[in-house]
């Protein structure tokens, strides 16, 4: 069933669009047309923010709210989120081919769950501290909101990846314009209705629809105070001029190509191994910015490790991201389908051996769908292992000792996410303090809302999540009080 948007959600309202073009969203799956909604202008794009510096700088505005009441506001809208939790799933996988039962336990769940934590972080939290001196006297410091949010969001989990940015902005007291992107931003209208369905003021929440112009009249915007973005490197780097050259603080979540360590002891065949090394490297169709892509396999177990990956994803069931048996949907786009058949191309080019895979599912006869492929025999250098593909590809690379697995992993432009797999967990740990990252999982991979989250290198800057995510939306200021005067 096709749904139609005429409005834009700004200022707390459904206005009109100043434009008159439309974004039609398409079906990964089926390529049949899911909706259309208008595109926003830049003066749309200007009336949303304006409409959150309203509601930030207001003196009775959400920045001055008592942390207790912005928490309850939140609260509201995490239960709001709850109760489109199905929706919002079906909607999502049906834009950008996520397996419904992806969808249904993160893009359902992880928007209220980090609603409901940094509104227990702020709740009774002081916005002041006072710090003895060590010239005597003492000094306030304190917290103030870094104000108007700019945040841009990627297709691959776009509910969450905007939950990464507006819960703790909105904790903080900051107001936010969301971009979504246009391939899923269906979804981001449950959004909408949910903030107004909490009551959240006007103007603290805005959603401006669009593709890259409209991101970067939102990014240099002189109303924006602070820019947050997910997506590819090649955007960030752009982004991140524009914001160096107007000194504007910017939290960069980019791409990945990280690695998965096989140490000589793991153990690959149990059930929940299965289960983790999915999650860990094809969750989400490949489409995943932290999946070891790169898995690193010691040469004395090649052969069986090959075996292993080779039938583990022949096993993998394709098909329509609604049904919920899927474990491996579409790629979210023609064009990035394209794409990830490219690489395919070119890492047989360089030599590799595909060993499961490489060519489009035959039983599939619509829907931009790929089969989950294997290569083996990858050298580090090729394209296939330096590159992000974004999509069900696995390069296995044999190493000879731990030093050169760990020297494979790093040899790396990017360093965001990671997995060191072995049956001793302290051998596992000491291999991954050693992998240049800013993430990694032992035996496993699964982001935890009270960490940080964050890349180095090519993968970004800054961090979302935990405590930190929290001080990405702040300001901290000092204020010098004077030591008492001795008595005499
Ligand atoms: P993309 O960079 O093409 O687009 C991301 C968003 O930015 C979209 O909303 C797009 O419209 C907007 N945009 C693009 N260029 C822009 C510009 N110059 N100025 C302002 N806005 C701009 O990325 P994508 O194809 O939507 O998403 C896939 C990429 O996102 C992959 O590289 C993936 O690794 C990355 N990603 C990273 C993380 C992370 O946390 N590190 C998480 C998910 C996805």
């Amino acid at each position: 069933m096709s749904v139609a948007y005429d409005s834009l959600f700004i200022g707390g309202e459904w206005v009109a669009s100043g434009g008159t073009t439309q974004i039609t969203v398409v079906s990964a799956s089926t390529e049949e047309v899911l909706g259309q909604i208008p595109e926003a202008t830049a003066a749309d794009v200007d009336k949303a923010v304006a409409a959150a510096r309203g509601a930030c700088g207001d003196p009775a505005g959400w920045s001055r709210w008592e942390p207790a009441r912005r928490a309850e506001a939140l609260e509201r809208l995490a239960d709001a989120l709850d109760k489109r939790g199905e929706d919002i799933a079906h909607r999502v996988s049906s834009q950008n081919g996520m397996p419904i039962a992806v969808s249904r336990q993160l893009e359902a769940v992880f928007p209220a769950t980090l609603l409901r934590y940094y509104a227990g972080m702020v709740r009774d939290r002081e916005s002041e501290e006072s710090r003895p001196g060590l010239f005597g006297g003492t000094t306030l410091v304190r917290r103030t909101p870094v104000g108007v949010v700019g945040a841009i969001v990627p297709w691959n989990f776009p509910q969450t990846l905007a939950a990464f940015k507006y819960a703790p902005a909105l904790a903080a007291g900051c107001t936010v314009v969301i971009k979504p992107s246009p391939e899923t931003v269906l979804d981001s209208y449950l959004l909408a209705e949910a903030v107004q369905e909490a009551a959240l003021p006007p103007g603290v929440v805005n959603i401006v629809t669009g593709g890259r112009d409209v991101g970067a009249h939102l990014v240099s915007h002189p109303g924006v105070d602070k820019v947050a973005f997910t997506g590819s490197t090649g955007a960030g780097r752009q982004i991140a001029e524009t914001c160096g050259r107007m000194l504007r603080p910017v939290t960069l979540e980019l791409g990945g190509k990280s690695a998965a360590i096989i140490l000589d002891d793991a153990d690959l065949d149990s059930v929940n191994t299965a289960q983790n090394l999915f999650g860990a490297t094809l969750l989400n169709n490949g489409q995943t910015c932290y999946l070891s892509t790169r898995i690193l396999v010691p040469r004395t177990r090649y052969a069986q490790v090959v075996d292993v990956f080779t039938g583990f994803v022949e096993g993998l069931t394709v098909g329509d991201a609604l049904d919920p048996d899927t474990q491996i949907g579409p790629m979210a786009s023609a064009r990035h389908r394209q794409r990830v058949e490219s690489f395919i191309a070119e890492g047989r080019a360089e030599g590799a051996r595909v060993t499961a895979g490489g060519g489009r599912p035959s039983q599939l006869d619509r829907g931009w769908f790929v089969e989950p492929t294997v290569f083996a025999d990858v050298d580090n250098s090729f394209t296939v292992a330096r590159e992000e593909i974004f999509g069900p590809v696995l390069s296995l690379i044999p190493y000879t000792d731990v030093d050169e697995a760990v020297q494979i992993a790093n040899d790396s432009d990017y360093g965001l996410g990671g997995t060191v797999w072995s049956s001793d967990p302290e051998r596992a740990v000491e291999v991954a303090r050693r992998v240049q990252t800013g993430t990694i999982g032992i035996n496993q991979y699964l982001p935890d809302p009270t960490a940080p989250f964050g890349g180095v290198k090519a993968s970004g800057l800054g961090r979302e999540l935990g405590p930190e995510g929290l001080a990405a939306y702040e300001n901290q200021k000092s204020i010098y009080l004077s030591a008492p005067a001795s008595g005499n």
